[in-house]
């Protein structure tokens, strides 16, 4: 990105709110990889065009495996938001978040990370699920809580919808092909990728994480699909995937092209290039509006007679590409997930809607939790569904890691999980 783009994109940004807040968020690709320099500029840029009162929000989504003392100081100074891809214990995190030679990233993820931690940073966890992480949900969000120290978490289920025309993404070659052999990803095609997540069991991932959350982290820590569903319990939507409209989060590209949306990029999607015209005017615009009322009008109707509308929303647009057996075209991929999801949180949800209602804190719904365990005591099948004793599965404070000795769980002594070690001595000492 040039310098006059990049400086044309922050006044323009800055020009568009009238509210006092202004969230600045880099995201890629890896947006690290334009290197400090860059983003130094921008925040000069920032302050050289934002009005008197404006709030200055900055946020980075990084995989974190150039984060260093320099990067982290920067951030601490400027307040950065930084968000953190871990896709869970090194076995697990290693499978898909390899190098250009295939090698796994999660040490040099930790070493990210350890950087935050020591510099202060404020930064949350962004975990893809995917084939190969999609039946560990809990084993994954004790990971990011206990040994990370997340505080704020949100789950992205991978679904890499492919046809005969589109890229050949395929789990066994992470290689990209050259610049000039690889063909645009375009969101067409019925079929997805290997690596893709099965929608039933993102809907059970959800499910095994909720369990955990519910019983004992409400109020302590943050599950962006837990806030989303709990504030759709009172008309309020916080993510444009489970919202009845969308088209709030367009996507810039570097040489100044506006898109409708970051999963958009190709050229029916174009909004126009903020060079001929302010960016305000093209995200107003009849196009993006378009794009946005587009979610709610194109709803197959088994979404419009479903009871958990309120919650879902039909999903992302990008993810309606199946047949459904009511003979709709365009169902969700994911509709199996949310239907699992959501009717399985329902009764926790209606509690803490109560608690809330009548002026009490959310997290009391821990404590209802915990007398309907009681009474069905140590023996009664585990709420999760899994099949397993309520002792044996979500009544066990600490069941046995499956990634004991894998080189991913943090008693060892290799250097990733050293260093995880060290990082609570610290905390400790
Ligand atoms: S297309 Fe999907 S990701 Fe993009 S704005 Fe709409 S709901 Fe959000
Ligand atoms: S759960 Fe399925 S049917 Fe119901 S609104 Fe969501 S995608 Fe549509």
């Amino acid at each position: 990105m040039s310098d006059d783009t990049l400086e044309t994109y922050i006044r323009q940004l800055l020009e568009s709110h009238q509210g006092p807040k202004v969230q600045v968020a880099w995201q890629g690709g890896e947006p690290t990889l334009m290197q400090l320099a860059f983003f130094r500029r921008a925040v000069e840029l920032v302050e050289r065009h934002r009005r008197p009162g404006q709030l200055i929000e900055h946020s980075i989504q990084t995989n974190g495996t150039l984060l260093d003392d320099d990067w982290c100081r920067f951030f601490k100074q400027h307040r950065f938001l930084v968000g953190l891809s871990v896709d869970g214990p090194r076995e697990l995190h290693d499978r898909y978040r390899v190098d250009r030679l295939g090698q796994g990233t999660f040490s040099r993820v930790l070493q990210g990370w350890l950087h935050l931690r020591r510099h202060g940073v404020e930064f949350n966890i962004l975990c893809t699920i995917h084939a190969a992480n999609q039946q560990h949900g809990r084993a994954i969000y004790r990971f990011l809580r206990d040994e990370l120290d997340a505080r704020w978490i949100q789950f992205i289920p991978i679904v890499e919808r492919i046809g005969g025309q589109t890229i050949p993404t395929d789990d066994q070659d992470q290689r990209l092909p050259s610049e000039k052999t690889r063909p645009l990803y375009t969101q067409s095609g019925s079929m997805v990728t290997r690596r893709s997540v099965d929608p039933a069991q993102y809907g059970q991932f959800l499910v095994d994480v909720f369990e955990e959350w519910v019983r004992n982290d409400v109020g302590r820590v943050f599950v962006q699909q837990f806030d989303v569903a709990l504030e759709a319990c009172f008309g309020r939507h916080l993510l444009c995937v489970h919202a009845p409209e969308c088209g709030y989060g367009p996507a810039l590209e570097y040489n100044g092209d506006l898109y409708c949306c970051d999963h958009y990029v190709e050229p029916n999607f174009l909004l126009g290039n903020i060079h001929q015209t302010h960016m305000l005017a093209l995200v107003a615009g009849e196009r993006q509006r378009a794009f946005g009322q587009h979610k709610l009008t194109s709803l197959s109707s088994k979404c419009r007679q479903c009871a958990l509308l309120q919650w879902c929303n039909g999903g992302c647009p990008k993810d309606r590409f199946v047949p459904s057996p009511e003979g709709d075209a365009d169902q969700n991929y994911l509709c199996p997930g949310y239907v699992r999801f959501f009717s399985h949180a329902q009764p926790a949800m209606q509690c803490m809607v109560d608690l809330l209602q009548r002026g009490r804190p959310a997290p009391g719904v821990m404590a209802w939790m915990a007398q309907r365990d009681a009474a069905g005591g140590p023996y009664q099948a585990c709420s999760c569904g899994s099949g397993r004793k309520f002792r044996f599965c979500h009544g066990a404070r600490a069941p046995a890691s499956p990634f004991e000795g894998s080189g991913c769980h943090f008693n060892g002594n290799r250097d990733g999980d050293s260093a995880a070690v060290r990082v609570r001595d610290d905390k400790q000492g």
